[in-house]
C-alpha cells in the first residue's frame, strides 16, 4: 500500500506518513505513522481546517497529534473516531505541554523503554508528537538543552524499518544519564509537578459542569494554577495514557466522588 498521503491532522509536520484516506460506512479512515488510526465523520474530514482553523491552526494540530499519539490503543477499538462536534467542543482545550513537561515526557518515554526492554530507546515516528513538541525543530532544541544539562546521551543510530517507510530510516538512539534517571524516578513519584490542576469527573453531568464553570476562575485566582480540563476529549475516548501523564504531572487533582466512576479515580 502506498503510504505517502498527508495526514489530516499533523499534515507531515513531524515527517509522518499516512495511508490513503478510505471511506468506510460513511466514515473516512486514515492511518498516520504519528497520530495512529483515526476515523473521521464526513463532516469532520471536510471541515477539519475550518474547525481547527484560525491563527492557532498549526498549534491545534500539533496538540491534537500529541493527544492521539499518546492514546492507549491496546483495547478492542483501534481507531479513534472524531466528529465535527467533538472537534468544535474540544479545540479550545487543545494546548501543548510546557517545555519542562515535554522534558519529563521524553525522560519517561526513554526510561519506560529502558526498564521494559533493557536496551536503548530508538526514536520512533511518533516520538516528537508524544513528547509534545511543536515541531521537529522544537524537539531538536529541547534535546540539545537536555543533553547540555547532562540528562540524556545520544547513542549510536539504528536502522528501523517501519510499516510506513519504503526504505530503512535511521533514527537516533537515546540513553539516560544518572541525572536523567533521578528525574525519571522523581517524575514517577509525582515530585516534578506541572503548573496546573487536573479535573477528573464523570462526563455528561450538567450540574457538575455548571459547578466547575463557577469555581474554576476562583481556583485559578487563589492558587495561580489553571485547571486543565480534558473532558471535551474524554468523549472521544482519548483518555488513558494522556490522562495518566496529566494526573501524574498535575500540582493537584480535583476529583468528583459522587458518581462512582472508577475510571475517573485512577
Ligand atoms: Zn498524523
Amino acid at each position: 500500500m502506498e503510504n505517502n498521503f498527508a495526514c489530516r491532522i499533523c499534515n507531515g509536520s513531524f515527517s509522518g506518513r499516512a495511508t490513503q484516506p478510505q471511506e468506510i460506512n460513511g466514515w473516512v479512515a486514515q492511518v498516520c505513522s504519528v497520530c495512529g488510526p483515526i476515523g473521521y465523520s464526513r463532516e469532520a474530514w471536510d471541515d477539519f481546517d475550518r474547525i481547527l482553523g484560525g491563527e492557532k491552526n498549526r498549534l491545534n494540530r500539533a496538540a491534537l497529534s500529541h493527544l492521539l499519539s499518546n492514546a492507549d490503543r491496546e483495547g478492542a477499538q483501534k481507531h479513534y473516531f472524531l466528529t465535527s462536534e467533538q472537534l468544535t467542543a474540544g479545540r479550545d482545550t487543545l494546548t501543548l505541554p510546557t517545555p519542562p513537561i515535554q522534558r519529563l515526557n521524553f525522560i519517561r518515554i526513554i526510561g519506560d523503554h529502558l526498564v521494559r526492554e533493557g536496551k536503548e530507546f530508538v526514536q520512533e515516528a511518533n516520538t516528537v508528537a508524544r513528547v509534545g513538541s511543536f515541531s521537529n525543530d522544537a524537539f531538536a532544541a529541547l534535546y540539545e538543552q537536555m543533553k547540555q544539562k547532562g540528562l540524556i546521551i545520544a547513542s549510536k543510530t539504528a536502522p528501523r524499518r517501519d510499516a510506513f517507510a519504503d526504505t530503512e530510516v535511521w533514527y537516533p538512539g537515546f540513553d539516560l544519564t544518572l541525572e536523567g534517571w533521578e528525574l525519571y524516578e522523581s517524575g514517577k513519584r509525582g515530585k516534578e509537578a506541572g503548573h496546573y490542576g487536573f479535573v477528573a469527573l464523570q462526563f455528561g453531568q450538567p450540574e457538575l459542569n455548571t459547578f466547575l464553570a463557577a469555581v474554576t476562575p476562583g481556583i485559578l485566582e487563589e492558587t495561580g494554577y489553571p485547571l486543565k480540563d480534558v473532558l471535551k476529549f474524554q468523549r472521544a475516548g482519548i483518555i488513558d495514557n494522556i490522562m495518566r501523564d496529566q494526573i501524574r504531572n498535575a500540582a493537584f487533582v480535583v476529583a468528583d466522588l459522587t458518581h462512582g466512576n472508577k475510571g475517573a479515580y485512577w
